[in-house]
């Protein structure tokens, strides 16, 4: 399939037809695989031959999310886990020994930074946070212990966004692993493997599954760096359920149109917004008035589906807004067919101070939208009704 497009690659990406001859992959629901004799199963656990010996381990479903991910991803291979948390702190302790160092954004998934500040404090691994807004400042702040540069971008729910390819030649020069939680913006939009990351994450609980249905997490990049995250996985036991990869695997074939319309909607809406009386300001990464527009443009293909904004009201306002909704969702989840609207200063990030907040972009009327898949006008009429009353 070499001179096809990644998306009809990955379309095209299934698992070996059955004797059945069906047409859409099947859903194998089995923990563990039989052998036809005591040879075979030696040898599948020598490793000296490719069959399947139990879920945990790999499952052919698993296997078809996988392959379909790296194909997107443009990485050599992955590992499929129960949730985007799961890859995460998969990878962390596949790479990370006592006295080791990360150096992360400080704009990072909650549950991210309770990893790094909470826990693995707690075997001898240190981070450091460095502005996702002053690549300049991050090379002083990698120690000689450094073993991981860790970020996200765009970054939730502030939507800064860093230079990818700055941050991988530094990590390349330092020889430092790079590993990129790329759950924002998808393969569709960015592609870090491109840019220098030697690993990729993503929670595939959020656009790629984008129904709001399964969980789902994964980690793709350089064979060799992912056979370590294989043996430790294979132990540990984070992997992902088979049913999940199946829901997930066809969610797949579509995330290029979803993707798209999700960006459409949003860039409309950022258009719609701008200049409300209501707001301060609007945050989307494809709009001229962000400051790291020139970055988005040369990393991403497109803006994204989520925007947010700042109400002029404060606190007050945002949860007045968030009252007034009739249509939109008030949930904490993003990435779905259904557009969702949450106040973060109230709820995710209410136990940060207000210079905590300010620290990664959230101002106490911050209200963020992930822009789903309905008729725009119906979406823009939800919020512009809201914001009358707030
Ligand atoms: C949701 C999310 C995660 C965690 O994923 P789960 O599937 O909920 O465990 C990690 N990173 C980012 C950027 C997320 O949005």
């Amino acid at each position: 399939m070499k001179d096809f497009h990644e998306n009809t690659k990955a379309i095209r990406t299934r698992t070996p037809r059955t004797s059945e001859n069906e047409h859409s992959a099947p859903l194998f629901l089995t923990s563990s695989f039989q052998f036809d004799s005591a040879e075979d199963m030696e040898g599948a656990f020598l490793e000296q031959n490719n069959l399947n010996i139990y879920s945990r381990f790999i499952n052919p479903t698993v296997r078809e999310f996988i392959d379909r991910v790296c194909v997107l991803e443009n990485a050599e291979d992955g590992f499929a886990t129960a949730t985007g948390m799961a890859a995460i702190f998969g990878t962390f302790m596949t790479f990370l020994s006592a006295g080791d160092h990360i150096l992360s954004s400080s704009s990072i998934f909650g549950s991210t930074h309770t990893i790094l500040t909470k826990y693995l404090v707690r075997w001898g691994i240190s981070s450091t946070y460095a502005d996702i807004n002053k690549p300049e400042e991050w090379e002083a702040k990698i120690q000689p212990n450094t073993k991981i540069i860790y970020l996200e971008t765009p970054t939730n729910p502030g939507l800064d966004v860093i230079d990818l390819e700055y941050i991988g030649q530094l990590a390349k020069k330092h020889n430092i692993m790079l590993v990129v939680d790329n759950c924002f913006a998808t393969p569709i939009l960015q592609k870090p493997i491109d840019f220098g990351a030697d690993l990729v994450i993503h929670s595939a609980t959020k656009w790629m599954d984008g129904q709001g249905r399964v969980l789902g997490g994964i980690i793709v990049g350089k064979k060799e760096l992912i056979r370590e995250v294989y043996l430790f996985c294979r132990q540990t036991g984070p992997s992902m359920s088979p049913f999940n990869a199946w829901v997930l695997s066809r969610s797949l074939e579509t995330l290029d149109v979803r993707i798209q319309r999700h960006c459409d909607n949003a860039e409309a809406l950022a258009k719609i917004l701008e200049n409300h009386p209501k707001i301060n300001k609007v945050n989307y990464p494809f709009s001229p008035s962000h400051p790291g527009y020139a970055i988005a443009k040369k990393q991403m293909k497109r803006g994204g589906g989520l925007i947010t904004f700042d109400l002029k009201g404060g606190a007050e306002a945002g949860k007045k807004f968030m009252n007034a909704l009739e249509m939109l969702t008030v949930t904490s989840n993003l990435g779905d067919s259904r557009t969702i609207a949450s106040h973060p200063a109230s709820t995710t990030h209410s136990k940060l101070t207000v210079e905590e907040k300010a620290a990664v972009g959230i101002t106490e009327g911050l209200i963020r939208v992930s822009v789903g898949l309905e008729y725009i006008d119906d979406i823009a009429a939800d919020i512009l009704q809201a914001l009358d009353k707030s």
